[in-house]
């Protein structure tokens, strides 16, 4: 199963990831978990990325598409992949769509999830990442994966907030970005819908309210896995 995830920042994107790798052991491709792990590590693409990070602006496309078509050829990915975050924009997903073509990889979903942007923005705001594993799902402002006090409801571990999550004007300009329906992600959410309708993938579109177990039988039901 080879999908995409859409979804504004904060409307549950890595949660619902991280359901589907346990349920069907694909592999999750989030590029903003890729690009954390480069600035961390110092990398050249790490330097370059940063600036573009922190103040929630979208890093050049070229230097996502390198890293994203790199991991699309790792062995793991092969056996299905969930994007998250990429792509973010029009010329984004064309270059997917032409280099899975190139690789003869087929995709077989895309899946929107929404949300309202202000309950996005508080989701954002109450995230807490843990440094034994990003995606420990730690949200101060909710109340089923609230932490445990300061530390990590899963295992413990220290938790921290991402500065470009506590930063509004980051926040807002990281929405701005998705809901640009001209160049941006919804722009990128036409281009696949189009796709769609000539039937060379499935569109699937999901409520982001709820609970997480409650999203994710409604998209099992909806992959038809069920
Ligand atoms: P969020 O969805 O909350 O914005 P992500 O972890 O997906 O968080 O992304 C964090 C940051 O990483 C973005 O604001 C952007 O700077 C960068 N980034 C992630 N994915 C992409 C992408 N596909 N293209 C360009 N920049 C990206």
């Amino acid at each position: 199963m080879n999908l995409v995830l859409l979804g504004a920042p904060g409307a549950g994107k890595g949660t619902v990831a991280q359901e589907l790798v346990a349920e069907f052991g694909v592999a999750h491709i989030s590029t903003g978990d890729l690009l954390r792990a480069a600035v961390k590590g110092g990398t050249e693409l790490g330097i370059q990325a940063k600036k573009y990070m922190d103040a929630g602006e979208l890093v050049p496309d070229q230097l996502v598409i390198d890293l994203v078509k790199e991991r699309l050829a790792a062995d793991d990915a092969q056996q299905g992949f969930i994007l998250d975050g990429f792509p973010r924009n029009m010329v984004q997903a064309k270059k997917l769509w032409d280099a899975l073509q190139q690789a003869g990889m087929k995709l077989d979903y895309v899946v929107e999830i929404l949300l309202p942007r202000e309950v996005a923005k508080n989701r954002i705001m109450g995230r807490r990442l843990c440094k034994n594993d990003n995606n420990h799902p730690n949200n101060i402002f909710i109340d089923a994966i609230k932490p445990n006090g300061d530390a990590c409801r899963v295992c413990g571990g220290e938790l921290t907030a991402r500065a470009d999550d506590q930063d509004e004007a980051a926040i807002n300009k990281r929405h701005d970005i998705y809901y640009d329906d001209k160049t941006g992600t919804l722009a990128a959410a036409h281009y696949f819908k189009a796709l769609a309708e000539k039937g060379e993938t499935k569109y699937i579109v999901l409520n982001g309210q709820g609970t997480i177990d409650s999203i994710k039988e409604t998209l099992i039901k909806e992959l038809g896995l069920n």
